[in-house]
């Protein structure tokens, strides 16, 4: 026991490593070593499903029951919804369709117009891909979404998961897609003590056992609401839970401890200036960054040395800084951002490539990232 917990530890890369490499035999293996004692397959869905005809949530990129999903949809929410909350995905999907009703329309359209609808979702790189996908779907397939899972992980910005949520829930692939509700609610079923990230492989694996040949997709979108709406984080309401009667960390009156998870490292800080230059129209210096790298292809004020390598503006007028500092989280550090403020004539000011004046009136209908937005907020 010990020495397999130290190799999934000393690995740390279970849940990165593709499942078949382990193969079954060998995931039984862990499972009884560990003392983890599988579930009849059938079990949870026939508890499950019932309770998710009569309790599933309306959302509008899902199809309503008995009729067929659209993968369109099942494809952009599943794009939102990576890091992102159901209620803050809702108008965006909303306002994607109403602008772009087909995968076709949506390659048509023009990177900027995206990047601007998409403003405030935040994790940029996802829209990019999202126009870079649906331009490969309308180019190489018509404009059909391919069904097999292994097709899909070859599109742009389609990892595992999203794959394995399409098939399933578009297609009706007998696949398992495992999101942050189902490791939630197989850790507490099971009673795992394996913390995430490095339980992550185990129970993808207990997914799959547990995936029904009839309705894949519905027993997916089943454990996903089940997780959303009774096995919540904190005080899940295990009393109207379907699956009680047989979930073990329940039953030990230990749920809410699952899943249990490694410590996450600490985010280190930067701290870095924007530079706010207005002319004496009221114009803004405003600089469109590159497409790759840190909030690529959105409008921002120049802020030097916010990619490593980048060129920097070399802006000897005279400043004065703001008080205080406009926080920011990125995936993998935090920013505090102090604000250089200076006024100058037009001409004075050698421009770069992707520099440009802007009307402090117009700025909205740039493509501005929530920094942006937070530093105008401090200023203005
Ligand atoms: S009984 Fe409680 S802990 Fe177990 S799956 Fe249901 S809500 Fe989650």
């Amino acid at each position: 026991m010990v020495l397999i917990k130290k190799s999934l530890k000393s690995s740390k890369t279970l849940g990165k490593i593709p499942l078949l490499l382990y193969g079954r035999v060998f995931m039984e293996t862990i499972f009884s070593t560990l003392k983890i004692n599988l579930l009849d397959p059938l079990l949870i869905q026939q508890y499950l499903l019932p309770w998710y005809d009569k309790n599933r949530r309306v959302l509008p990129w899902r199809a309503l029951p008995k009729h067929k999903p659209n993968p369109y949809h099942v494809w952009l929410s599943e794009i939102m919804l990576q890091q992102t909350t159901v209620s803050t995905v809702i108008p965006y999907f909303l306002n994607f369709i109403h602008l772009w009703p087909t995968v076709q329309a949506l390659s048509e359209a023009s990177l900027d117009d995206i990047l601007h609808a998409w403003q405030g979702l935040g994790y940029y790189a996802r829209a990019r891909n999202l126009f870079k996908c649906a331009q490969e779907i309308a180019k190489h397939y018509k404009g059909d979404f391919p069904s097999a899972q292994n097709t899909l992980l070859k599109l742009p910005g389609i990892g595992p998961y999203t794959a394995a949520a399409i098939a399933a829930i578009a297609f009706e692939k007998n696949t398992s897609p495992v999101d942050g509700n189902i490791e939630r609610v197989l850790s507490r079923v099971y009673s795992i003590d394996i913390p995430l990230p490095i339980s992550k492989s185990l129970l993808k694996h207990l997914a799959i056992h547990h995936t029904p040949l009839h309705r894949p997709g519905d027993y997916a979108q089943a454990l996903m609401d089940l997780g959303a709406l009774i096995c919540t984080p904190k005080n899940p309401r295990c009393i109207l839970c379907p699956l009680k009667d047989f979930c073990r960390a329940f039953q030990n009156g230990k749920a809410e401890i699952y899943p249990l998870k490694v410590e996450p490292s600490v985010k280190p800080t930067r701290i870095l200036d924007a530079l706010w230059i207005e002319d004496r129209s009221g114009a803004l210096l405003l600089e469109k960054r590159p497409h790759k790298g840190l909030l690529g292809g959105l409008v921002m004020v120049p802020i030097p040395y916010l990619n490593k390598n980048e060129e920097n503006l070399f802006f000897k007028e005279e400043t004065f800084p703001l008080k205080g500092f406009v926080s920011h989280a990125f995936t993998h550090f935090h920013l505090k951002v102090r604000i250089l403020r200076s006024f100058i004539e037009r001409d004075s000011l050698p421009l770069l490539e992707n520099q440009f004046w802007c009307p402090l009136p117009d700025i909205s209908q740039q493509a501005l990232p929530t920094l942006m937005k937070k530093i105008m907020h401090h200023v203005l």
